[in-house]
């Protein structure tokens, strides 16, 4: 594996690699790396020549800045799972590289409703700064192909609004959310929780269930009721739980059964936010 720290760099090495022939996969991350960040790996390898992954804790999509001070990092091990994982270039750059000219120079994207609501509404700025660092890093490394995860349902739809807006030349891959043996979705802030966090945190998945299971026979408002029962009867401090459209995430308080929806929950376990989302029929 290659490791690249320059944007100029990796765009010769890339340039070089399609001038071949060969096609590039594309996997974002903010390290950390799970098994949830190695089947992306996995889906690039599958699917093209070369696959490249970047690490980069972006500062511009955490609003909140204790969230960005205790976000993990283990790049060492991450080098290694990369490796092994048979990812061909990692790129791994500075802040500096990525914001030469400081943070306060980003021109707003349009991405209209989507930014309005769920993560866009409780996380202000974050869809803004996604799209800044994943804009910046598409035109660095132009992939064919862009591989992100389910896990983050809303963040997908951004992206491919991005690549609308943009006009830019890849396809964007959504991948199902891997999850640990007892269902809690993998995710790097998992390993903030501590033991009663952790027990706790399976409530999201349990709720998810739940919702599959008896969204054919209970209103949606009483779903909701009690999904923010059991999430607040297991010290989760719910930031949504939403019935939403599953094209357009607009919420859904009646399902006339045929309505392609999905089931999303961001909550806080004391200091720590998840995430998860489950397509219901
Ligand atoms: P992150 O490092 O959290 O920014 O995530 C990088 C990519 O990995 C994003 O596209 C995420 O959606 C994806 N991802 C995170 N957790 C999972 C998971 N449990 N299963 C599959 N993909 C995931």
């Amino acid at each position: 594996m290659t490791i690249i720290k320059g944007i100029s760099e990796l765009q010769e090495n890339v340039n070089f690699l399609k001038n071949n022939g060969k096609t590039i996969g594309f996997v974002p991350t903010m390290g950390a790396l799970h098994d949830g960040h190695i089947s992306l790996i996995a889906a690039s390898k599958s699917e093209n020549n070369i696959t490249v992954c970047s690490i980069f804790v972006n500062p511009t999509q955490f609003n909140d800045p204790k969230d960005f001070e205790k976000y993990p990092i283990t790049i060492e091990a991450d080098i290694e799972k990369l490796e092994l994982s048979g990812t061909n270039i990692l790129f791994l750059p500075s802040v500096k590289e990525m914001y030469p000219d400081g943070f306060d120079k980003a021109q707003p994207y349009d991405l209209g409703f989507i930014e309005t609501i769920l993560e866009g509404k409780y996380r202000p700025g974050h869809f803004q700064g996604v799209c800044q660092i994943v804009h910046k890093l598409l035109l660095a490394v132009q992939p064919h192909n862009l591989y992100m995860g389910q896990k983050d349902y809303q963040q997908c739809m951004v992206i491919n609004k991005l690549i609308q807006i943009e006009n830019l030349d890849t396809k964007l891959h959504t991948r199902p959310t891997l999850r640990e043996k007892d269902g809690l979705a993998m995710s790097s802030r998992n390993v903030r929780l501590n033991e009663e966090e952790r027990k706790n945190a399976l409530t999201i998945y349990r709720v998810l269930n739940y919702l599959k299971d008896h969204i054919e026979k209970e209103s949606i408002a009483y779903l909701l009721d009690r999904s923010n029962l059991m999430l607040t009867d297991n010290n989760f401090r719910p930031d949504y739980v939403s019935i939403a459209d599953a094209e357009t995430l607009a919420p859904v308080e009646n399902w006339d059964g045929h309505q392609k929806i999905v089931a999303l929950i961001a909550a806080y376990q004391n200091e720590v936010r998840l995430i998860d989302n489950m397509v219901l029929d």
